[in-house]
């Protein structure tokens, strides 16, 4: 995935300015930065979820920006994994299969519980799962029809903080082994340098370092970023 020169302009203010960023084949993407420097905004762009995007996103040589969101081959993460609480766990899972109408859909849903380490909760009502349970099965249904990138949006955000220490570890190893591509945006650099490869830090809709987890902590590109990730210049 090549993004180049993304550009998202809400009156005078700039979310996003000027971005370039790649995510390589099965890369882990951490998307760092304070509240409100444009990480979703971003994030949406390159689902095609934000009418105001400018510049250009290419997967290979496939122009994504002329490609329906539908039929980008990217699955969605957000924070509070926005399930269909009327849906037992498998019928979440099996909703984002038949969007993409692949049948006999069975032996996907047990093998996705089983990577997100939720087997035989086939049948539980989504509204008695914890919030990790939830973001679990938000992942597993993401992932169900295997799409080249996964987009996560502070997925773990609305968790208390000994949970989401376990599940950013359990998310770290689990996209390993999908094999998926992730951008996944966080405020936490605790949580970015766990589950990435590579880091991006933004800050102010622009894109100031990237570089893998040691590189940003030991050598902060500014003042500002050493200030945010509590680390000296
Ligand atoms: P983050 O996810 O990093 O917290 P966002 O991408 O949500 O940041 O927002 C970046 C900036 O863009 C914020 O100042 C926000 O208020 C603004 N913004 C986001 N969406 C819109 C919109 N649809 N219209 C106007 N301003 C927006
Ligand atoms: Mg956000």
């Amino acid at each position: 995935m090549r993004i180049r020169n993304l550009t998202v302009q809400f009156g005078d203010l700039k979310a996003v300015d000027d971005v370039d960023l790649d995510i390589g084949r099965g890369e882990v993407v951490a998307l760092l930065g304070p509240s409100g420097c444009g990480k979703s905004t971003l994030l949406r762009s390159v689902a095609g979820l934000e009418p105001e995007a400018r510049g250009s996103i290419h997967r290979g040589d496939v122009d994504l920006t002329k490609v329906p969101v539908h039929k980008r081959d990217i699955g969605l993460v957000f924070q509070d994994g926005q399930l269909f609480p009327h849906r037992d766990v498998a019928g979440n899972i099996k909703f984002g299969l038949r969007m993409h109408k692949i049948k006999d859909t069975g032996p996907r849903v047990d093998e996705l519980l089983d990577l997100v380490g939720l087997s035989g909760y086939q049948r539980r009502r989504v509204t008695e799962l914890s919030g990790g349970e939830q973001q679990r099965v938000a992942l597993a249904r993401a992932l169900a029809p295997r799409p080249e990138l996964l987009l996560l949006d502070e997925p773990l955000s609305a968790l208390d903080r000994a949970l989401r220490e376990q599940l950013a570890l359990d998310l770290a190893r689990l996209l390993r082994k999908a094999g998926t591509a992730a951008l996944v945006v966080t405020h936490d650099h605790d949580e970015a340098f766990t589950l990435a490869d590579r880091v991006a830090l933004m800050r102010k809709g622009k894109i100031v370092q990237t570089g893998t987890a040691e590189q940003v902590w030991r050598h902060p590109v500014d003042e500002p970023t050493a200030t945010f990730l509590g680390c000296g210049l």
